[in-house]
């Protein structure tokens, strides 16, 4: 769907143009999974695929929130505070909205329509998409002045605490923050962060969606979180430390003996590692090293299906079949996983071959298809001039 098209529907929607339009990109993570709320470093870009928002102001006192991906629409009076109505989507910009009334600044009605064209819930964070969006549409509509950071926090604590995902910041952070070609490498226990090139040589960045339904994917990351929480709780008992990324893989070996789970220590095993990976993986980055890149993506993959076990089938034969593809440099899945998306490196002139030689194997091995796409590092959150 174009803008033009988007704002032809907001005018049938409304009966009125829409007056601002925002674009919020979703992300991919190259590497360093599960490990933004452990404290550890990651290394997400902002992808071309995501959300537009479109808004206009109303005199009804009452905001209207439409989706084109939806068909269900929401209309609530402005009101100085905003409960949870269930697992709607609206759920999403109405967890935002309620930061922007609590302070008991004047807000006014608003008409919004939203259309995404990164797939929804497939781990591309479409919700992160949708929260950064708002965040930011909304701050600069009713000019409140909030940092890009700000924002950012704001709308982790709209999944945290209004949706309930004990989620990290690494979404919110990526969307908001993304360049163009580059990855940002995040460290998200001080959330320091540094965009580096995003060296892709003459390859392209492949993301590949299982098309799997995710089921159970939020009780089984919020008893991940809880069980680095179980870790760390045991580490402590000798070691200093606030996150389990706080430490590294011999101090980790000298320690384990303390984690007497033999699940939790697997666990943690796949954060520290992890966190590893994700500094030699900026090394080979800025070496322009990819080989050496999609050998920490492929171990990366490893460690979540076997000691994070947030893989599963789909998701493992993506990755297995790319293995066999000597077109391929790295692979893995990314985003939370059980389920969702898996990204590859993949030689750029043989992105056809590859994508209808994975749509076969994997078609035939799960029985439907994967959707298959080349996309761009792109630029986070920003208003669209007319
Ligand atoms: P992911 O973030 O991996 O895409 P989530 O389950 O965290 O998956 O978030 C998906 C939810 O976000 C959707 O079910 C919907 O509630 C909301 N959402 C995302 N994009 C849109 C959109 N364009 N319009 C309306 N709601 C959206
Ligand atoms: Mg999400």
């Amino acid at each position: 769907m174009t803008v033009d098209q988007l704002k032809q529907q907001f005018q049938s929607a409304f009966n009125q143009q829409a007056l601002e339009t925002y674009f919020c990109p979703g992300r991919v993570n190259l590497i360093g999974e599960h490990i933004d709320y452990n404290g550890g470093l990651v290394m997400p870009c902002a992808i071309n695929f995501g959300t537009w928002m479109l808004l206009a102001p109303n005199e009804d006192n009452v905001f209207r929130f439409r989706s084109v991906n939806f068909e269900d629409t929401y209309d609530i009076g402005v009101q100085d505070s905003y409960e949870k109505t269930g697992r709607e989507w609206y759920n999403y910009p109405l967890g935002v909205l309620h930061h922007f009334v609590v302070d008991g600044k004047q807000v006014k009605g608003l008409d919004v329509l939203y259309f995404g064209n990164v797939p929804i819930g497939s781990g591309l964070s479409s919700s992160a998409s949708i929260e950064i969006a708002t965040a930011f549409a909304f701050n600069q509509y009713f000019k409140r002045g909030y940092s890009k950071l700000e924002l950012v926090k704001m709308a982790k604590s709209v999944e945290n605490n209004f949706i309930g995902l004990s989620s990290g910041i690494m979404d919110q952070f990526a969307v908001a923050f993304g360049e163009a070609n580059k990855a940002l490498m995040l460290n998200c226990d001080t959330l320091e962060y540094k965009a580096v090139d995003a060296y892709l040589g003459d390859n392209v960045l492949a993301v590949i969606n299982t098309n799997k339904p995710r089921k159970l994917a939020e009780s089984k990351y919020n008893e991940r979180v809880e069980e680095c929480a179980q870790a760390l709780k045991a580490l402590q008992q000798e070691l200093n430390i606030s996150y389990l990324c706080d430490i590294d893989s011999d101090t980790f070996s000298r320690h384990q003996h303390l984690i007497t789970d033999e699940v939790v220590l697997k666990r943690a095993k796949h954060v520290v590692e992890e966190n590893e990976r994700v500094k030699l993986a900026a090394d080979a980055l800025a070496q322009h090293n990819l080989a050496e890149f999609g050998r920490l993506m492929y171990a990366s993959h490893q460690s979540l299906q076997h000691d994070y076990e947030v893989s599963g089938v789909e998701l493992d034969t993506a990755v297995e079949y790319s293995k066999t593809d000597s077109n391929v440099i790295g692979a893995r899945m990314t985003g939370a996983g059980f389920g969702g998306c898996a990204i590859a490196i993949v030689k750029a002139d043989a992105f056809e071959t590859y994508s209808k030689n994975l749509i076969d194997y994997y078609t035939a091995k799960i029985g439907y298809a994967p959707s298959v796409y080349a996309t761009n590092i792109s630029s986070g959150v920003h208003e669209l001039v007319n």
